[in-house]
């Protein structure tokens, strides 16, 4: 029986519209290899070009047009230059976020080439683990509260709920229950009352995964031991901001922001996108590495969950694994492929 998954494209600003555009061609090429998959793909322009243009980075009617689509796939928000009148930078994906209740962050990170990480004597597959990041409220709660310039004081809120913890924290033992049953809490519960409730709400949940082996780990400790021995975690849950820093850690693991695919999952939607921003530097050049956005391109089909999709999803992973492999890498991972050769390596790797 034929799949049909209506997506909504959000290209955005910098790279995004460039890797974002090699991520269709990847998935019109996964539709050409299974013909129970079809694609119904549609546009829309938010961000920071989105508000030179109309004033508005994140215009009201996307909320109306969203719920036509299974899927969002997003490619990069914000340009350094482009701010509010009080300095602040615009971020509308964290707002899409916590508007569409997105409280999964999923991070996976995975070696795919020795060669590509910074530590000594890894093999691809060695570094395989993934982080969960709340993602819509700890400390990144009170981003939009107003600041007083004249101030000499300034606060933010680590904001923990019962029902915000208990839903990621829910979520990423169910995650764990599909790979190694291993589910590590990051937090700083030695230090902030936050932290010790958010252990708490783990501890009351851990009882209903009693096939999960579940650990905590200080989010301090965590920087050394991604670093020292990685290889030693599967699946970890943590908040907001320390889930914010501990991917860009684990992306220097494996390559570099340009090999960390994420997705943003709640109850209703899902949106799927590289774990990097816009990278005005390297914009519109040809040199961006895709791989990021199409490896979230693949997290998305496995998310759509029909059985064509999956394939589909299995058909991307093995397609990356069969050219990292190999030396083909773009400039970010020291190799000179440009962004559409790079999608034309993985193209012609689907199988
Ligand atoms: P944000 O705050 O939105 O995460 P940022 O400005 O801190 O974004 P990025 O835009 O993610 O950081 O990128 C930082 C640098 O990493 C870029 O300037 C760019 O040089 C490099 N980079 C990021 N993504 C890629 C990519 N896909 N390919 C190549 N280089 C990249």
């Amino acid at each position: 029986m034929a799949e049909t998954y209506r997506i909504a494209l959000l290209p955005g600003d910098g790279i995004g519209p460039d890797v974002t555009a090699e991520a269709v061609r990847v998935l019109r090429a996964v539709e050409e290899k299974i013909p129970e998959l079809r694609f119904e793909m549609e546009e829309f322009s938010i961000g920071a070009g989105e508000f030179l243009k109309n004033g508005d980075p994140l215009p009201e009617s996307i909320f109306t047009e969203l719920p036509r689509f299974h899927a969002t796939l997003l490619g990069a928000m914000g340009m350094p230059g482009v701010r509010w009148p009080d300095g602040k930078e615009m971020t509308p994906q964290v707002d899409l976020r916590e508007r569409l209740g997105l409280y999964q962050g999923l991070r996976p990170t995975y070696l795919y080439h020795g060669a590509d990480s910074p530590l000594k004597g890894r093999k691809a597959g060695d570094i395989d683990f993934l982080l969960v990041r709340e993602s819509t409220e700890g400390l990144f709660s009170t981003r939009l509260a107003p600041r007083d310039p004249k101030a000499d004081r300034a606060t933010d809120t680590m904001l923990i709920t019962r029902a915000g913890a208990e839903r990621v924290i829910r979520a990423a033992f169910e995650i764990a229950m599909k790979r190694r049953k291993k589910l590590t809490l990051v937090d700083k519960a030695n230090v902030l009352p936050s932290m010790a409730f958010f252990r708490q709400i783990f501890d009351e949940i851990a009882p209903e995964f009693p096939e999960v082996q579940a650990d905590y780990v200080y989010v301090d400790a965590m920087a050394l031991y991604l670093v020292q021995r990685p290889e030693s975690f599967d699946v970890m849950v943590t908040e907001n901001m320390f889930g914010d820093i501990l991917s860009d850690l684990a992306a220097a693991l494996v390559g570099g922001m340009g090999m960390s695919p994420s997705a943003d999952i709640g109850d209703q939607y899902a949106i799927f996108q590289p774990s990097h921003g816009s990278a005005p530097d390297i914009a519109g050049k040809g040199i961006a590495n895709p791989v990021a956005t199409i490896l979230s391109a693949g997290m998305m089909l496995d998310w759509l969950g029909g059985e064509a999709a999956k394939r589909g999803a299995v058909m991307i992973e093995n397609a990356v694994r069969k050219v990292f492999a190999g030396t083909a890498r773009t400039r970010d991972m020291g190799g000179t492929l440009t962004t559409g050769q790079m999608s034309d390596a993985v193209i012609a790797a689907l199988e």
